[in-house]
């Protein structure tokens, strides 16, 4: 007989990862699962990183529930997780009459949601604050609660808080069916096997639709996945005035183009909204690039597409569950419920923008749910809400650094030069909690690679690091797992082994 647990949670990005965070608290016996060879490979590692307002979503609708409530944890949660938060403040930049008619619409349900310190300001107020916008901005909405995070780490540093306290991580690991008897879930059947559990979570992103359908819920609900691209200048190049978010009058399509800071020092460009048929179609394109500079050219005049330093793509999981208000048709909503139909899942889907921001609300949505279904969740006396962060040696100042040195050598050597990371902060991701064992995964932990050289000269150091803690050969470490191996063959193989001391001399 397998294990038993409480709960499954598929799919680790960062709404899978909140939950897992969450649900931690209680005395439950918790297994996360992941198909990919990391947590957060999905939506949660390619969108803005906008911590949203909450002015866009509509009023009553889960999205604007879940915002809100999030809004107020983040200043928190991002102290407990030990991830970088940056409450800078957004706006929303008009250039004509009916521009501000729509900004008026956005202040008013802004003020509906409970959206705190909003206000219009005039043109000449903007270009005061942020000298490159455009010059003929006649006014702007203001959100002051508006806020830059870093949805990389904040979907490992839940998930990490998560394994702290006790969760299950398997990644590599995927969701095939569920086991059921009659309508209640006794189990969940993936590609390693058969695991028995009382709840299943469907935290599943682009691919909730087909979960939920595996268990006979909302046969009706289909995501189609809405690719959004986007690309980075370099950071040395272009900066704006203040990190903060600009972002155009939003139309039919969505939130539009913007132009904002990172908390990693970049200014990004982008999303474009084009629905794709595949929901691994993550390409950028010719006409996506032009869509999305001319789109951050209208806002700010001044961004060169020169100083482009890296392009990519995320997927929007946008769904066709019912809108509170259908004529806005890129606002449909969250679903978070436990269906009727069907005992023991906690069902997500559609969790598009803002469900980055929306995610640890979620999970406490997810948990009331769970508490409303009857189920008696304990408190744990041990739970540790606290993850200490790991040394960045870029934001240490220089006794620090020496220190840091002093303690342990690897410190002292620098492999990313465009980003400053150092091989003492790779050891220690390698060997963290849910260690990092792919280039990407060192990547989204410690910003190697994202430089001007887009990992040109780390590279291969970073391969012979993970080759020798891992313990395998040159040939079997990937970028991204199975399929992404750098290297083919040893070069020189063949010729070392008839290498002797006495050829060389
Ligand atoms: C272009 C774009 C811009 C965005 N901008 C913002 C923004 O600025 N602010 C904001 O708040 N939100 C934004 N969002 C939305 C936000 O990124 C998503 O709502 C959020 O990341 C969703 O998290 P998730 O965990 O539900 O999905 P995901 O991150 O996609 O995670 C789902 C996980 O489930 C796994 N999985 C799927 N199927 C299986 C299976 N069969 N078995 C096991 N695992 C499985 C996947 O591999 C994946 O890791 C944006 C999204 C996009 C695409």
């Amino acid at each position: 007989m397998p294990k038993l647990y409480d709960v499954i949670i598929i799919g680790a990005g960062i709404v899978g990862s909140m939950v897992a965070r969450f649900l931690s608290k209680y005395q439950l016996d918790i297994l996360l699962i992941e198909k990919e060879v990391d947590v957060g490979m999905g939506a949660s590692s390619a969108n803005s990183a906008i911590l949203h307002a909450g002015y866009d979503a509509l009023p009553g609708s889960n999205k604007a529930l879940t915002n809100m409530m999030a809004v107020e944890m983040w200043p928190g949660l991002s102290e407990e997780l030990g991830i970088d938060y940056s409450r800078c403040g957004d706006y929303v930049v008009a250039v004509s009459e009916e521009d501000v008619a729509v900004l008026e619409e956005l202040l008013e349900r802004g003020q509906q949601n409970g959206v705190p310190g909003i206000e219009i300001i005039s043109g000449a107020e903007m270009r005061q604050r942020e000298p490159l916008i455009r010059p003929d901005a006649v006014a702007a909405l203001w959100a002051p609660t508006g806020a830059i995070g870093d949805p990389f780490a904040a979907t490992v540093a839940a998930a990490e808080n998560a394994v702290m306290n006790g969760v299950e991580l398997l990644r590599d690991t995927a969701f095939e069916d569920f086991l059921m008897e009659g309508t209640k879930i006794v189990g969940v059947r993936t590609n390693r096997g058969d695991f028995a559990c009382r709840w299943a979570v469907n935290a599943a992103g682009l691919f909730a639709d087909e979960v939920m359908h595996q268990a006979g819920v909302r046969p009706e609900f289909v995501i189609q996945p809405r690719r959004g691209e986007y690309v980075i200048l370099d950071k040395a190049d272009f900066q704006l005035t203040q990190p903060t978010v600009i972002f155009p009058t939003p139309t039919e399509k969505g939130k539009g183009i913007l132009v904002a800071g990172t908390l990693h020092g970049n200014v990004i460009v982008g999303p474009n909204a084009n629905f794709v048929e595949s929901k691994e179609n993550k390409d950028v394109t010719k006409a996506g690039i032009q869509e999305i500079w001319e789109g951050g050219n209208k806002l700010v005049p001044s961004i060169q597409r020169k100083h482009i330093i890296a392009q990519f793509a995320g997927l929007r999981a946008t769904g066709n569950a019912p809108s509170p208000n259908p004529e806005l048709d890129y606002n449909q909503d969250f679903i978070i419920e436990i269906p009727e139909n069907v005992t023991g899942l906690v069902n997500l889907g559609g969790i598009e923008s803002p469900g980055f921001t929306a995610a640890p609300a979620i999970a406490l949505k997810v948990i009331e749910l769970l508490g409303e279904a009857g189920e008696h969740l304990v408190e744990k006396p041990d739970w540790n809400p606290i993850r200490t962060p790991r040394p960045v040696f870029r934001h240490l100042d220089r006794n620090q650094q020496a220190a840091l040195v002093a303690k342990d050598p690897a410190y002292g050597r620098i492999v990313c030069r465009c980003e400053m990371v150092t091989e003492g902060e790779i050891l220690a991701e390698i060997h963290a909690p849910i260690p990092a064992d792919t280039y990407d995964a060192l990547k989204r932990r410690t910003w190697l690679g994202t430089g001007r050289c887009q990992g040109g000269f780390d590279m291969p150091r970073v391969v012979e690091i993970l080759a020798a803690e891992l313990g395998l050969a040159p040939e079997d470490i990937t970028k991204k797992g199975r399929g992404s191996e750098f290297l083919y063959r040893p070069t020189k193989a063949v010729e070392q082994d008839h290498l002797t001391v006495e050829a060389l001399i």
